[in-house]
């Protein structure tokens, strides 16, 4: 413990003074929050993977906190009242005879976005972009807690006329469109900077104007008073930003496929072209297939079909799929985990392999269920019901079908209490179980306007992760005929960080969002019994997927000449049947990878 000058004062303030919890290693932390450093007289402590800090720090972050009930042993419950949305209940742990609180996963709570530094010993937290709304005299930013002063530039040149907010703090995520309010013509830009830690809203204005910052200096509601009016504006025409006489740009040459079996299980793959290239990923099911789409790029070689011997991969080939685009399709034996980047030369690097935890069957296999939230933390509010309640009915299918398949199940919860986020990886991670499947439902938080579906999300770029979160949603998709909107990375919802529960993971973990609790579509099935057991059932074949492999696969099938003529082989446009579980490049290849 190196924090303990405060010691005596502090425990005739914090009068629930336990001794300190002997294995608790102390290291000095640095708190920044909404981009400011926190100084705290008890320093933040680290441990396994979460940050304890004081109780007064929360005011950094627009909460407060009540106690909550007397203190057991070294910990301590307290109710966390955010600066809006409802209260929910955490536990702290007595350090020091300081009562300490968890901050990253009071910061998931509050929708807020962390990020620990290793080498710095900082852990930063971000407030997130909630809403902005601009009416043509008034730019207002809403974030999830209270951020100081932001800076506002006008940038006039003959060209182009810009009203910049940066706000050092906010982080933007992908806003889903009722978020953004905006009853004019002028165009509104969101962004980060390039450090990561500054939140850039721009209006691109049609004149320039004079604005004033109306709101305090540190709010949640950042005001910014635009004169004149640009209620008025009229719509640009539709192709005012394209650029004028550019050349088309030169297609890309691809000369070369290259495999090397590493073993039984991985195989890697190269692909040479004379320029980086943008490409599209594609994971098929029945028959398993990886395809790799390369846009804007010819083939400078002839087509190949190979035969691969001994491995996951059985078969390679490469073909020009229409006259702008070529395709490599790799056969595989089962589900596969894959990671793909490019170098600087253009040559793109792809290696598959059997996911972590998977191979063997399903009996036997140690595998977490976590039904999301509980307790006072209630989850997405539905149409209908609360979401906690439906994450658990759907849990307690999915843990009674993989027990009857003969697996080991464990249940994060099994009752209506509430689970601290940190404590459900936590569990998984103390029973050494092989894979970690969290249940969610969603919301748009706001009026729905029509958003329907199943999502599910892996962490970050973990591709045994993501080869998880592909089997469920592909099960789920062709089991529960809600929309698909395709498996994601946490990242898109909170970059940099994700979601505690999949970031905590030491084993595959994936978090479903069966469907939208505020959406009268999906509300009127989530909570009928036959539409429960369906996803349940869908959800254990994923898993059985990802572990033993598909059923359908023929082990082997014979090499087939190549047809030269686009769209004759069966293979180059997927059926419906075959439809990607995951597609488009924002999904699946990090952003900074692809030039
Ligand atoms: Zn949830």
């Amino acid at each position: 413990m190196q924090h303990n000058s405060r010691l005596a004062i502090s425990a005739i303030i914090v009068s629930l003074l336990i001794l300190a919890a002997g294995s608790v290693r102390a290291k000095p932390v640095t708190l920044i929050v909404g981009a400011k450093a926190i100084f705290l007289h008890t320093a933040p402590v680290v441990d396994k993977d979460e940050v304890y800090v004081p109780l007064v720090a929360l005011k950094a972050v627009g909460a407060s906190a009540t106690e909550d009930g007397d203190p057991k042993n070294d910990e301590q419950k307290f109710k966390i009242k955010p600066a809006s949305g409802d209260e929910f209940s955490c536990k702290a742990r007595i350090i020091s005879g300081n009562a300490m609180v968890p901050i990253m996963d009071i910061a998931d709570e509050l929708g807020a976005v962390t990020q620990w530094n290793k080498d710095r010993n900082t852990l930063s937290i971000r407030a997130r972009l909630d809403e902005v709304s601009f009416d043509g005299s008034k730019l207002k930013v809403k974030a999830s807690f209270p951020l100081g002063c932001a800076l506002v530039q006008s940038s006039w040149t003959k060209t182009e006329k810009k009203l910049i907010l940066d706000i050092p703090g906010l982080d933007i995520p992908r806003l889903a469109d009722d978020k953004v309010k905006n009853d004019t013509n002028v165009p509104i830009r969101l962004g980060m900077s390039a450090d990561g830690e500054t939140g850039r809203v721009v209006l691109d204005l049609p004149q320039t104007v004079k604005t004033h910052i109306d709101s305090p200096a540190r709010t949640r509601e950042i005001a910014i008073s635009v004169s004149p009016s640009l209620k008025d504006t009229p719509k640009p025409p539709e192709n005012a930003t394209m650029p004028v006489n550019t050349p088309p740009p030169v297609p890309a040459k691809i000369s070369k496929i290259s495999h090397r079996v590493r073993n039984s299980k991985a195989v890697d793959v190269s692909i040479t072209a004379d320029q980086p290239v943008k490409y599209k990923t594609y994971m098929l099911r029945n028959p398993d297939q990886f395809i790799v789409e390369i846009t804007n790029a010819e083939l400078d070689m002839k087509p190949e079909d190979v035969e691969v011997k001994r491995s996951i991969v059985t078969r390679m080939r490469i073909s020009k799929f229409n006259d702008t685009t070529v395709r490599a399709v790799l056969d595989l034996t089962r589900p596969a985990a894959f990671d793909i980047e490019q170098g600087k030369d253009g040559k793109v690097n792809l290696s598959l392999e059997l996911p972590r935890g998977a191979g063997g069957l399903l009996a036997g296999k140690t595998i977490v269920v976590d039904a999301g939230h509980g307790g006072d933390a209630t989850g997405a509010r539905g149409i209908s019901c609360l979401e906690k309640d439906v994450n658990l009915a759907v849990a307690m299918r999915v843990e009674r079908l993989l027990k009857s398949a003969g697996a080991i199940v464990l249940m994060t919860r099994k009752t209506d209490v509430d689970v601290p986020l940190a404590e459900r990886p936590g569990f998984a991670g103390r029973h050494s179980a092989e894979l970690f499947v969290s249940i969610h439902h969603n919301a748009m938080g706001k009026p729905n306007t029509g958003v329907s579906g199943t999502e599910t999300f892996y962490h970050a770029d973990d591709s045994s992760s993501r080869a998880l979160a592909q089997c469920i949603q592909s099960e789920l998709i062709a089991a529960n005929g809600l929309p698909d909107r395709g498996v994601k990375s946490d990242y898109q919802m909170y970059p940099g960080s994700g979601f505690l529960v999949l970031r905590g993971s030491t084993m595959p973990a994936t978090l479903v969002e069966v469907a939208f609790l505020d959406h009268a579509g999906d509300a009127a099935c989530v909570r009928d019994s036959a539409f429960q057991q369906k996803v349940a059932e869908a959800i254990v074949r994923g898993i059985k997927l990802y572990i033993e492999g598909n059923p359908l696969t023929p082990p082997r099938r014979p090499v087939i000449k190549m047809e030269e003529e686009p769209g004759t082989s069966s293979d180059k446009t997927p059926t419906t049947a075959q439809k990607p579980a995951v597609s488009g490049s924002g999904s699946l290849i990090p952003k900074g990878r692809v030039k």
